[in-house]
Order: structure tokens, then C-alpha cells, then sequence
């Protein structure tokens, strides 16, 4: 795997593969890699010519500057798993090389960045339509690969992808998980031992609320899930939604269709987020 810090020279190895002809598979990261990332990894070099991986941590998206201070970092060990799963290319660029200059472009995502993480992250999704509509420029890849973990963020992207006619197809794989339940995410690394058990009580109160789905009403699910986090109080919930899986909004009758039961909370000095979609068929 050859590892490339400048953006040019990463457009010009593109540049040449695209023109002999090779497909090119892109899979965005923010390193510290995990198993969640490392199944794109696999997708995109099974479904691909060639794969590319970029670590980034891009600070336009981060609100909390202690969050982006914290952000767990481990290069060395990224580009040992990332050579192991077969990816060709890591592109790793500076903050500097990615932002030479300040801009004042500015994007907006309507009613999809006016609930849950758009809501309780201002700013949050504008750095993300601005770092990721910059390495699909870079990279040009035919396909981008991102996780259900960050459900409305995969929205945002489609959103922008089809707004901006970007020339590639977003795929999307579903959450990885540690045995516990606790979705894996580079944040986890934050945590203790104890911290991590009281994280997985995410996932215990998404399975609790999709055994509700079709039997109780929106208002009785989300007390339902209030309720049984209240009794972690290691844990801060700072919202439950019952939304639609590609737009996000709220949905008011969630037994009529598919719908993706979001939830974000704080543990210790982490905040995770965490999601389950349940089909029609899989209501009782
Ligand atoms: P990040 O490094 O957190 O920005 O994540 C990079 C990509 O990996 C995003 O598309 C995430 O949604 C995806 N991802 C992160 N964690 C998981 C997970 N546990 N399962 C599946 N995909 C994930």
C-alpha cells in the first residue's frame, strides 16, 4: 500500500488509473480503525479495481474543540490494518494541505439538518459536506462506502452527492458491533471498562424500543427508553428518535413502514450515537 500526503499527487494517481480504465473504490475515515471501517475496506477492494482509504480528522466537523483535541490518532497502526485487508492507497493529508485557505462556502441540507445530529452539532454536517465533497474531488472514485452507524450522515452525503452531480454511487454497509452490543466506534477507545459496559446499554434500549414498534405509540416508546436509561446514570441520553430512515424525520405511526430508531447519549467524556432501522415484516 503506498501512503500519499499531497492531495496532488493523489489526483494525479487517480487521473492515471481512471484512464487505463480501473474502477476505484473510496472509503472516507477518520482512522483509528476498527472492524466497522475495515468491512468497507473489504467491500470496497472486492467490488472494485482499485482501493483507496483516506484518514483524516477533519476539524470543520468537529463543534467540541476538546473532542477534536482527543480524537483518538494511531496512523502506524491504521496503515498495518489497512495493508492487511488489501487497500492500495491510504491518503493521509494535513489539515493545511486539505484547507490552504479559510472559505466561506457555506452548505445547507434543509429539514434532513434540523433534527438529531444536525440539531445538537451545529455546524456539524456543513464540515462534513465540505471534507468529503473535497476527497470526492481528490479521489474521484465510482464508488463511496459508508457506514449505517452514522445513518443521517449517509442522508447528507446522498444529498449532496445528488445535488452537486458527483459522479460515483454511495453504498452503505450496517453497524459492526463488540459482542457487548456497543456499536464500535474510534471514540470507544475513551472509554474504561466500566464506561464501555454502560455504552452498550445504547443498543439494549434500541432493542427494547423495537419490540415496541407496532404495539406502543411514539410518546410511549421514547418514555419507555427515558425510563430504562434513567437507570444507568453513568449514561446522559440526549435524544431518541423514531425517524425516517433516508429523510429523518419524525415519523408518527411507526408501524406503517420501515423506520430507524436514533439515539445519541454521553458517557464519561464521550458522546456515541447509535441506530437500528426495523422493516415492516420484522413487527410482531
Ligand atoms: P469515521 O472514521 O468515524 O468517520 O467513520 C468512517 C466510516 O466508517 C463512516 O462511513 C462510518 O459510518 C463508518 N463506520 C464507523 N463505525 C462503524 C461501525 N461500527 N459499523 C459500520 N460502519 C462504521
Amino acid at each position: 500500500m503506498q501512503v500519499i500526503k499531497q492531495g496532488s499527487a493523489i489526483r494525479s494517481i487517480v487521473q492515471a488509473l481512471r484512464c487505463s480504465g480501473k474502477s476505484i473504490g473510496f472509503v472516507p475515515t477518520m482512522g483509528a480503525l476498527h472492524e466497522g471501517h475495515l468491512q468497507l475496506i473489504r467491500a470496497a477492494a472486492l467490488q472494485n479495481d482499485i482501493t483507496i482509504c483516506s484518514v483524516f480528522v477533519n476539524p470543520a466537523q468537529f463543534n467540541n474543540p476538546d473532542d477534536y483535541k482527543l480524537y483518538p490518532r494511531s496512523l502506524e497502526q491504521d496503515i498495518a490494518a489497512l495493508e492487511a485487508v488489501g487497500c492500495h492507497y491510504l491518503f493521509a493529508p494535513t489539515a493545511t494541505d486539505m484547507y490552504p485557505e479559510q472559505t466561506l462556502l457555506h452548505f445547507s441540507f434543509g429539514v434532513l439538518e434540523e433534527v438529531m445530529e444536525g440539531a445538537h452539532r451545529p455546524g456539524h454536517f456543513n464540515g462534513v459536506a465540505m471534507v468529503v465533497s473535497k476527497l470526492f474531488h481528490l479521489v474521484q472514485p465510482h464508488k463511496a462506502y459508508f457506514g449505517q452507524k452514522d445513518l443521517q450522515q449517509v442522508a447528507v452525503v446522498r444529498q449532496l452527492v445528488k445535488a452537486l452531480s458527483f459522479d460515483l454511487e454511495v453504498v452503505c454497509y450496517p453497524t459492526i458491533r463488540e459482542e457487548s452490543g456497543l456499536a464500535m466506534s474510534s471514540r470507544n477507545k475513551r472509554l474504561d471498562v466500566q464506561q464501555r459496559e454502560h455504552a452498550a446499554q445504547l443498543h439494549q434500549a434500541l432493542l427494547l424500543a423495537q419490540k415496541q414498534i407496532g404495539v406502543k405509540s411514539v410518546a410511549a416508546i421514547k418514555t419507555d427508553v427515558q425510563t430504562y436509561l434513567a437507570g444507568v446514570p453513568e449514561l446522559q441520553l440526549e435524544y431518541f428518535e423514531i425517524a425516517d430512515p433516508a429523510t429523518l424525520q419524525p415519523v408518527p405511526d411507526p408501524a406503517a413502514a420501515e423506520v430507524a430508531l436514533c439515539i445519541a447519549a454521553h458517557v464519561g467524556p464521550v458522546r456515541l450515537i447509535d441506530n437500528m432501522i426495523v422493516k415492516p415484516q420484522q413487527l410482531a
